[in-house]
């Protein structure tokens, strides 16, 4: 089966055979339970990355903490960034945060109801944009998510990777999405490609469309959709510093908004240069970053962490403050702050490592008192 091939009444059986399939086997999610666009947007933003089990507890305690549009919209950039401390990848709660200004201000913070206005919101691509339209509205805009692709790639056996074949991807789902129940069909394929057509081990025999479905027809599901040549990730080394001042106070900058993980804090650092100790780096990349001297004492933890794009391994170090004051040369601000009170701070998660290791410390220090 092709997309140019696909009969009417091949389109008909398709979506008649997978919303059948979901009115039985259709997961009951929160979000599913609303109409209302504000609660959808933001389930759909935190689905963007990341997996439905992770999502569920910040989709409730958000909802619980900013209850319209209009709160999102009038919080600190740092208590949204604090809401969503472990759900990774923050451009994504950055960009609600701004996108929920933008509703409040032009659209009298009802959500839009039109493609183009919802697409010129920050954040949100066209996939974003027809879940979000879909489930609230029911308006007939497809979807093409990571596991939609999946399934239409394996639907018709696609020959080349998914990224190169785009256009047809979106013109299957199109065809595909049933304009009397675009709501439930478009919740239906992402369903079917969580549950069923997955990754690995798509459990074709028990999937609604096994009797059309090119990959299972040639045996071939588990080789499809085809992958690029997977190249190892690039690797840095990175040197941190935990530097405590005469007060017993710690450290921490914000990150620049604009980069990776903007906006967030964190204990300073660089990178670990050719030909250099992890003690010369953090010495000197204080010196460089904050425009302070430290002695630089014994290591606290080593962390690996990977990103999509790279992995670091973090060599953090105890540091004791020596003279200078402190600059914000290369970070948006910074502040000494005692133990307790770092957890009011938005941190990545390598970081939230680093402070567990830090109180883990420092009771046992107090044991030995
Ligand atoms: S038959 Fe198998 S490969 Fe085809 S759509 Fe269903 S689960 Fe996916």
């Amino acid at each position: 089966m092709t997309l140019n091939n696909l009969t009417d009444l091949q389109v008909e059986q398709l979506r008649r055979s997978l919303l059948q399939w979901y009115n039985k086997q259709g997961r009951d999610l929160p979000w599913r339970r609303t109409t209302d666009p504000y609660p959808i947007w933001v389930s759909e933003i935190m689905l963007q990355q990341t997996q439905v089990k992770t999502v569920i507890p910040y989709y409730e305690r958000w909802l619980i903490q900013f209850s319209t549009i209009s709160q999102v919209a009038q919080a600190e950039l740092q208590t949204v960034l604090k809401a969503w401390e472990g759900l990774g990848y923050y451009a994504r709660g950055r960009n609600l945060h701004k996108a929920a200004q933008v509703v409040t201000q032009i659209y009298e913070s009802r959500f839009p109801d039109q493609l183009e206005k919802v697409l010129a919101l920050p954040g949100i691509g066209r996939t974003t944009a027809g879940g979000i339209l879909s489930a609230a509205f029911n308006q007939p805009i497809s979807i093409l998510d990571g596991n939609v692709k999946r399934v239409l790639s394996r639907l018709i056996a696609l020959p080349v990777i998914p990224t190169e074949a785009l256009s047809e991807l979106w013109a299957l789902s199109d065809r595909l999405l049933d304009p009397d129940q675009p709501r439930d069909f478009n919740q239906a394929l992402m369903d079917l490609g969580a549950t069923v057509c997955t990754r690995s081990q798509p459990n074709c025999v028990e999937c609604p469309w096994n009797f059309a479905c090119e990959a299972y027809n040639k045996k071939i599901q588990n080789q499809l959709p085809i992958r690029k040549m997977s190249v190892p990730l690039p690797h840095k080394r990175i040197g941190v510093a935990v530097i405590f001042n005469d007060e017993g106070l710690i450290l921490i900058d914000r990150r620049p908004e604009g980069g990776l993980l903007g906006g967030l804090w964190e204990f300073p650092g660089g990178k670990i240069e050719p030909n250099e100790t992890v003690e010369q780096c953090v010495e000197r990349e204080i010196l460089e970053e904050i425009g302070i001297a430290i002695a630089v004492g014994e290591n606290l933890i080593t962390i690996d962490h990977a990103y999509t794009h790279f992995r670091v391994t973090l060599q953090v170090h105890l540091c004791r403050y020596v003279s200078g004051t402190p600059q914000t040369i290369e970070c948006d601000e910074i502040r000494w702050v005692s133990l307790d009170e770092i957890d009011q701070f938005p941190v990545p998660k390598a970081n939230s490592q680093i402070i567990t290791a830090l109180k883990e410390r420092d009771r046992l220090n107090n044991l030995v008192k």
